[in-house]
């Protein structure tokens, strides 16, 4: 493969990422974005998901790190701050709440326009990444050798030694592979029909709930609603509400308070009930998981990879998307670090198969728990799993051990295989299922160092930033 010319067909987390990466091994990187973008580009019509809660996990945020240096210091100027898994950010399990340890794991809460605008920030300042904004691509151009050498866009055709499809859920690979004659991959969708519905609020100074972040999460198989609020820039709360199998949250104002009064804990509900909202309340209902095998095709061509929610979108819930897109661009950068090989594509294709396997596994693994769901296998392999995440997860309130390895798997810093480490098997092994906190339980706070807790921020940050010239905040 030449490294002349690489284009990357969506501009959002996925597509940046790997132009970060490529950007480095090609003369010339495109991005071909579907929607206009600026540096302080709000909510875009490309990524209608922008409006609810974006987790990025500790190891998204850690590779992220390394490919834009400064990116959480960034963050921090413009307004987050860092909330610890565990003592800041609090959890009620369906065993109960954490334990209130330091896990060592932590966020940076951020809107998914801000984390967006930071890293094309970024992106602007390498002279060899050309942006080609309100353009869509619209099919892939064959080249020989069953290879693909381009992509046509209505303002004509572009060609390239590489191209990348980061085009998201909607992708059109498997339509723009078989107009060239390749087999569509094959295709599962596993559906607990989650639905979302966010919005943002003003936070009140000074308020001290011994807490920074909340997450109420449901308790299989009877209650079926979750919520989860974190600070985020600019002084605000994201607040997002979510049902399974189609207890979805309502989008008016007493139906949205009421959907978060029922949650397992009153905390979400007393915190916004007397806020100032910001934003209307926005609903969101495509959280299938969907994955697409193109590892499977015998015949793929040369020239062509696909990544991100083009390759596997998952259930939002658990937060691993744009983990699981810098893990593939890291392995993309590993993949061209090492002397030309044969069949480069479709070697990558695979490797990035294996990187989805374990989020996959457990995203789709989670959403079997649900009678409801559709699509899928409930294998031997999967109602074993639940039974012993039951009992794991009943262990977490009382048990920090369990709850610091658990957080590591959570944030993806560890594989779900470390939850089955001796230390844990033979407690799960010997003791029985906890469970047994109940869901009215007050929060408990640590014993001996203080949680961090918004009243510790008696003002708000915004007016002690520095004036930022580069500023990455969406107007
Ligand atoms: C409700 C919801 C909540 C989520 N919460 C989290 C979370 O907490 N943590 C997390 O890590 N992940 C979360 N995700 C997942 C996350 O949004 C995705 O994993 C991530 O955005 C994937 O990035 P991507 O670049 O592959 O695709 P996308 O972000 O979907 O971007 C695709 C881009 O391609 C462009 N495009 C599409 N077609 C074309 C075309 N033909 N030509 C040119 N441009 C095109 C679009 O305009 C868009 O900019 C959530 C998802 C949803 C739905």
């Amino acid at each position: 493969m030449n490294r002349d010319h690489a284009i990357i067909i969506g501009g959002s987390i996925g597509g940046m990422l790997v132009a970060r990466v490529l950007s480095e091994h090609f003369k010339q990187v495109t991005l071909i974005e579907h929607d206009e973008l600026n540096h302080q580009t709000s909510f875009r019509p490309g990524v209608p998901q922008a409006r609810h809660l974006h987790a990025l996990l500790t190891r998204g945020l850690l590779l992220i790190e390394e490919l834009f240096p400064g990116f959480q210091n960034e963050l921090v100027l413009q307004g987050t701050s860092k909330v610890r898994h565990g003592t800041d950010f609090r959890i009620l399990y369906p065993s109960g709440w954490n334990p209130p340890i330091d896990t060592g794991m932590f966020m940076y809460p951020a809107t998914r326009p801000l984390i967006e605008n930071t890293m094309r920030l970024w992106l602007r300042t390498y002279t060899n990444i050309a942006w080609r904004t309100g353009e869509r691509a619209l099919s892939l151009i064959p080249g020989p050798k069953s290879s693909v050498t381009g992509v046509r866009v209505i303002s004509g055709d572009l060609t390239a030694d590489l191209i990348v499809d980061a085009s998201g859920r909607n992708s059109r690979s498997p339509r723009w592979l078989t107009d060239l004659g390749f087999s569509p991959p094959a295709e599962t969708i596993v559906d607990a029909r989650w639905g979302y519905a966010s919005r943002l609020y003003r936070r009140p100074v000074g308020m001290n709930g011994g807490w920074k972040a909340l997450l109420s999460m449901p308790k299989p198989p009877d209650h079926f609603t979750a919520g989860i609020m974190q600070p985020v820039e600019d002084w605000q709360w994201l607040v997002t509400l979510a049902g399974v199998v189609g207890r979805h949250p309502p989008t008016d104002e007493t139906g949205f308070l009421e959907f978060a009064r029922n949650l397992r804990t009153p905390l979400i509900y007393e915190a916004i009930r007397n806020a100032e909202p910001l934003t209307p309340i926005h609903g969101y209902r495509r959280t299938a998981n969907v994955r697409r095998y193109y590892e499977r095709l015998d015949l793929w061509p040369e020239g062509f990879i696909v990544l991100g929610d083009a390759l596997c979108a998952f259930n939002p819930v658990y937060g691993q998307g744009m983990s699981v897109c810098a893990i593939e661009a890291m392995s993309l950068r590993r993949a061209l670090e090492q002397p030309h090989r044969q069949r480069f594509c479709q070697t990558f294709q695979r490797s990035a198969a294996r990187i989805v396997d374990g989020p996959w596994m457990m995203a789709t693994g989670e959403d079997l728990r649900w009678p409801e769901t559709t699509g899928g296998e409930r294998s031997f392999a999967t109602r074993f799993m639940h039974r012993y995440l039951d009992r794991v997860i009943g262990r977490l309130p009382e048990d920090p051990a369990t709850f610091r390895r658990f957080g590591r798997v959570t944030h993806m810093m560890a594989p779900a295989a470390s939850l089955f480490h001796p230390s844990v098997l033979w407690k799960v092994a010997i003791g029985r299922p906890k469970n047994t906190q109940a869901d009215t339980n007050p929060l408990p706070h640590a014993a001996e160092s203080p949680v961090p807790s918004l009243g510790t921020e008696s003002t708000p940050p915004s007016s002690s930033l520095p004036a930022a010239p580069r500023s990455a905040r969406a107007s």
